[in-house]
C-alpha cells in the first residue's frame, strides 16, 4: 500500500499554502486538504504530481478536480459536523474523503460503474469506510437518504436537475457547476418548501454531467 511520508506531508503542506494565497481562508477546509493524502487518489504514475494545483487523469475519461477547486465548493458548502451531504461525481473519491474530514456523513453517486468499484474499495482500504457508494445516475439524487444538508455536483450541468432541488433540506446548500463549454458556479440556498435562493459565482470548466449509467467492461 501507498504510503503518507514526511515528504508527502511537506508536500501538502505547501499545497495548503498556495490554497490559502489563492484566497481559500476557510481554516477547517484547509485543516482537510492538510490531512487528507491526495496521492492515494492518483494513480501511481502521477504520484509525483498530487500535489500541484493541477487535475489529473483517474481513467474511463474522467479526471480528479484541482485542489483549488475542490476546496472552493468545499468552502461554499459550508459542512457542519453531521450534516448529511451527497455528492454526484464519485471520481477518485478524493472530494468525498475531504468532506467526510471535515466530519459530514457522505453519500457519493458514480455512473461509472469502473470508477464507483475503485472508489469504494480504495476508500475503505485508506480509513474512510464510513462513506457510502453507489453505483447510479445521479441526475436523479439519492432519494431513499432525503432530505439532505448539503448537495455537490462535481461534474459540469446544462440545467439544475429538479431531484437534487427536491432532497435538499430546508435551509440546505447545493452546489453546482451549470453550463455547457464553460460553467458557473451556482450556490443554491433552499429558503423554504417552494423558495430558492440562486447565487451565481465564477467561472469553471468541468467533465460533463451525463445521464444514464456506464457499465464497467465485461460486465452484463
Ligand atoms: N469528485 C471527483 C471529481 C470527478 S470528475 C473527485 O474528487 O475526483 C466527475 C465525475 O462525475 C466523473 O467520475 C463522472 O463519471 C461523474 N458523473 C458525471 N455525470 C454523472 C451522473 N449523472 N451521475 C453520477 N456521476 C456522474
Amino acid at each position: 500500500m501507498v504510503k503518507d511520508t514526511y515528504r508527502h506531508k511537506g508536500l501538502r503542506r505547501r499545497l495548503v499554502d498556495s490554497l490559502r494565497q489563492r484566497g481559500i481562508r476557510d481554516e477547517a477546509v484547509l485543516a482537510a486538504v492538510d490531512a487528507v493524502p491526495r496521492h492515494f487518489f492518483l494513480d501511481k504514475a502521477f504520484e509525483e504530481h498530487a500535489y500541484e494545483d493541477k487535475p489529473f487523469p483517474i481513467g474511463s475519461a474522467q479526471t480528479i478536480s484541482q485542489p483549488y477547486t475542490v476546496a472552493y465548493m468545499t468552502v461554499l458548502l459550508e459542512v457542519k459536523k453531521g450534516d448529511r451531504i451527497l455528492e454526484i461525481g464519485t471520481g477518485s473519491g478524493y472530494q468525498a474523503a475531504i468532506l467526510a474530514a471535515l466530519g459530514g456523513r457522505v453519500f457519493t453517486v458514480e455512473r461509472q460503474e469502473a470508477l464507483y468499484h475503485r472508489s469504494k474499495e480504495l476508500l475503505e482500504r485508506i480509513g474512510f469506510s464510513s462513506i457510502r457508494c453507489f453505483f447510479r445516475d445521479g441526475t436523479k439524487g439519492l432519494p431513499e437518504y432525503a432530505p439532505y444538508q448539503k448537495i455537490i455536483v462535481t461534474a459540469g450541468a446544462p440545467v439544475v436537475p429538479d431531484p437534487l432541488k427536491e432532497q435538499l433540506d430546508i435551509g440546505g446548500i447545493l452546489v453546482i457547476p451549470v453550463g455547457e463549454d464553460v460553467q458557473y458556479m451556482y450556490k443554491i440556498t433552499r429558503i423554504s418548501e417552494t423558495e430558492f435562493k440562486e447565487e451565481m459565482l465564477d467561472a469553471f470548466r468541468f467533465v460533463p454531467f451525463l445521464e444514464g449509467v456506464k457499465k464497467a467492461p465485461g460486465k452484463s
